[in-house]
């Protein structure tokens, strides 16, 4: 196995290797989650400090989860009531954790950049739970073992990610995998939603959803990310879902097996219609969700065996 990273702050500092030795392992880590036997205590005695400065429930819960499965004692800060709200700031909030020794600190936060920022200011393994529009590496790593999974391979496949890319840390991430994976990406949406410079990220663009959709294995589809809109990006939401929303019709483009796939939450009637979204045959959203936990247990289980490896005292040359 080869996975020489102390933290996991995006997939862009990842190699092709990295990325298959997480999903190999969290594969293993997939099919134990099917049996009885749930548990295992890769990371007993170590300490998962979950902090999360924004809302989320399919993460937080799916981080939460993989940490007790390995055995780590978990705790989560309540940020909505932490001292945070008295004006500390986030550096100093990570000290005064860190002071008490964990070993794998869990943090998602509004801005880009402040992950890292708070990685470089901790003696542990930090992991990023999603920064502002940056990065949210574990969302494409579950997403490439579901695309994996499904197809049996994850290079040279057809994907198309639709919608509001603009705002979207999980269309970033992603592009970064499945272009390192060697795929054929792309990004459908509004132009007010499609990043200037998009163009230059090998990948491919189209406002009309009718064209980007042609061909595809995967349709990844993504939220209007209004939280982090500083204005109006769309006429309206019926006229977007007439043009961007998800159909049956408009899914009829892409290949007859195409998988689709939501991160979450899902906005049903704007960005993708409910009957898809719920049809066993071709929407995958459910195993994302199953897969998250999976390689949230792998992505751990590496950090940890590096960080124990680093503090291994070294023996003295005679
Ligand atoms: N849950 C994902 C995220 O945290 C996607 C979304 O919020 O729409 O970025």
């Amino acid at each position: 196995m080869s996975f020489a990273q102390r933290h996991l702050l995006g997939i862009e500092p990842l190699s092709q290797s990295d990325i298959t030795t997480i999903l190999d392992l969290a594969d293993i880590y997939a099919e134990k989650e099917r049996s009885d036997a749930k548990s295992s205590d890769a990371l007993r005695g170590l300490t998962q400090i979950n902090m999360f400065f924004e809302n989320s429930t399919r993460t937080q819960a799916s981080f939460e989860i993989a940490g007790k499965r390995l055995g780590a004692d978990v705790m989560n800060m309540a940020m909505q009531t932490s001292s945070v709200k008295k004006g500390e700031t986030l550096i100093d909030t990570a000290l005064t954790l860190n002071a008490m020794h964990p070993d794998l600190l869990v943090v998602r936060h509004p801005h880009s950049g402040a992950v890292d920022l708070l990685a470089q200011k901790v003696n542990c393994a930090v992991l990023n739970a999603g920064d502002g529009k940056h990065e949210h590496p574990t969302q494409a790593l579950l997403d490439a073992l579901t695309i994996r999974r499904a197809k049996g391979r994850l290079h040279r496949l057809n994907i198309a990610i639709c919608g509001d890319i603009a705002h979207s840390r999980v269309a970033r991430s992603n592009i970064h995998l499945l272009g390192k994976m060697e795929n054929r990406v792309k990004l459908v949406g509004p132009p007010t939603l499609i990043p200037s410079g998009a163009a230059d990220w090998g990948v491919e663009v189209y406002d009309d959803m009718r064209e980007g959709l042609k061909d595809s294995d995967v349709v990844m589809m993504l939220r209007l990310q209004r939280e982090r809109m500083d204005g109006g990006f769309i006429p309206s939401e019926r006229e977007y879902y007439h043009r961007y929303g998800l159909d049956a019709e408009k899914l009829a483009l892409a290949k007859p097996d195409a998988i689709v796939m939501h991160p979450g939450p899902m906005n049903r009637g704007v960005e993708i219609d409910g009957t898809i979204a719920d049809d066993i045959n071709r929407s995958v959203i459910q195993e994302q969700v199953e897969m998250g936990v999976a390689v949230r247990m792998a992505a751990m289980d590496l950090l940890a065996r590096n960080l124990r490896a680093a503090r291994k005292p070294q023996g003295v040359m005679v």
